[in-house]
């Protein structure tokens, strides 16, 4: 496979060192575990093929019912049980599974306009579209609304779904440090003619484009700072709440609420249904105007079929708790869960000492490994203590900064915590991961 072959490349050229390469390999064997049944509170997985951990997967086989630290289920609604099942599994019955169909042809229902009715209310703007996958949500937008004569200013530490779209727009694009003001009002400075803010000389439009909360690192975007720069150097701002809506905000309503903005005040809100709400698809939320031209050529909304049934009841029936108009008060306890659970595993691992990165309010917390090599046996080591996480290495972190995510869930019981702490906590010393013996405040 490595040797070319009629004077092409051969496909394993994009990884240059065998060293790399390898070592991906052997990670990739702690990082795709096999599951099945819900991904809720406990995740059932299947267990690799004795202890020859060079060995791939085989099914049938045994497997292992762990604590789950791995899926995206912030509020909980991963579960298979309570009114979302219900109006999942009935509208089965009323409108099958498959949508037969593209929006813009025979693929749109009554539900699909009764959900983005309720998406944009619930946001708090005129409309929102919906899309079939958050990824090719973000990877068609920016085609639609720009060309190779307007600029992107985009964080370095983008989602590859963004990352994607905005190559795929033909714009230009100029990335800053992950969440620095400074650099971004520098760049802004630099490409907008002194003394002729408004004409954004030489681009046609400029869009700034950044995430409410990076799942990587746990930091969440300088919302009210961007606002001021908007206000000042008048772009367009875009913004991708896939980790933040339903999970952050005192209302969920991601980080317009945790913020107190108005989310009109932002231009573009993008989202996605996969982790707060327990479904799948994307979003974007806007005003009306910007709604009514993306209907007209959304590539992923008008090639592609469109959301189905039981999925969409998933979505509306979880939003609409969420805002406490079905079962009041269900939504208000698993804001409140995601938000103590969230804050005390945090405070538990800073105090065992260990290095955890982002903001305390963050339901998804980096733990750092820093140590490649270190990727595989915390794994193992914690999934014979029946926990399952997800490592992070390179390449979608720097080599020297490997990392675990810890994705909290409204789910997840205060006893669940503590019993990952006291593990975290044994397999920290073994793998020497503590690096300090306490913060302030801690014991
Ligand atoms: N944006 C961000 C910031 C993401 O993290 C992800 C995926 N995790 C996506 C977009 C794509 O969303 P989806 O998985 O719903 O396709």
């Amino acid at each position: 496979d490595l040797l070319e072959k009629d004077g092409l490349a051969p496909w394993y050229s994009k990884f240059e060192s065998f060293y790399i390469r390898r070592l991906k390999q052997k990670i990739d064997d702690c990082f795709a575990i096999p599951t099945c049944g819900v991904p809720g509170r406990l995740i059932t997985c299947i267990d690799r093929d004795s202890h020859d951990y060079n060995s791939r997967f085989t099914y049938p086989g045994t497997t292992s019912t762990c604590l789950n630290l791995s899926s995206y289920n912030y509020l909980g609604f991963a579960q298979s049980e309570g009114a979302c099942t219900e109006a999942a599994l009935k509208s089965v019955d009323d409108y099958g599974v498959g949508t037969g169909g593209p929006r813009n042809t025979i693929g749109t229902t009554d539900l699909h306009l009764k959900v983005e009715k309720t998406i944009a209310k619930f946001i708090g703007n005129e409309d929102a579209i919906l899309v079939s996958m958050g990824y090719a949500t973000n990877a068609s937008l920016f085609s639609s609304l720009l060309d190779k004569k307007c600029l992107i200013i985009s964080d370095e530490l983008n989602h590859t779904s963004i990352r994607t779209g905005v190559r795929l727009s033909g714009a230009s694009v100029k990335p800053f440090s992950h969440n620095n003001m400074h650099k971004l009002e520098a760049l802004l400075k630099e490409q907008i003619s002194q003394g002729q803010p408004r004409s954004h000389r030489p681009w046609k439009k400029i869009v700034v484009a950044v995430e409410g909360l990076y799942s990587m690192e746990g930091t969440m975007v300088n919302l009210p700072k961007l606002l001021e720069l908007k206000k000042k150097y008048k772009f367009y701002l875009f913004v991708d709440e896939a980790h933040s809506i339903g999970a952050i905000g005192p209302r969920g309503r991601g980080v317009c609420d945790y913020f107190g903005i108005d989310p009109n005040d932002v231009d573009i809100l993008m989202g996605t249904f996969t982790k707060s709400f327990g479904a799948a698809g994307g979003y974007i939320s806007g005003s009306q105007q910007l709604i009514d031209r993306l209907r007209l050529d959304l590539n992923a909304q008008n090639y592609s079929e469109s959301i189905p049934a039981p999925v969409l009841a998933q979505i509306y029936t979880s939003t609409k708790i969420i805002m406490g108009e079905i079962n009041p008060g269900e939504g208000a306890e698993r804001l409140e869960r995601i938000a103590f659970n969230s804050r005390y595993l945090r405070l538990g691992l800073q105090r065992l000492g260990f290095i955890v990165f982002g903001v305390d309010d963050s339901p998804v917390i980096p733990l750092m490994l820093y140590t490649p090599s270190k990727l595989p046996a915390f794994s193992r080591m914690l999934y014979k203590r029946k926990i399952a996480v997800v490592v992070v290495g390179y390449p979608a972190t720097p080599l020297p900064s490997a990392r675990v995510r810890l994705c909290v869930s409204a789910s997840l019981k205060k006893e669940d915590i503590d019993y990952l702490l006291k593990h975290l906590s044994e397999v920290g010393d073994k793998l020497f991961l503590k690096f300090s013996s306490g913060v302030a405040g801690g014991t």
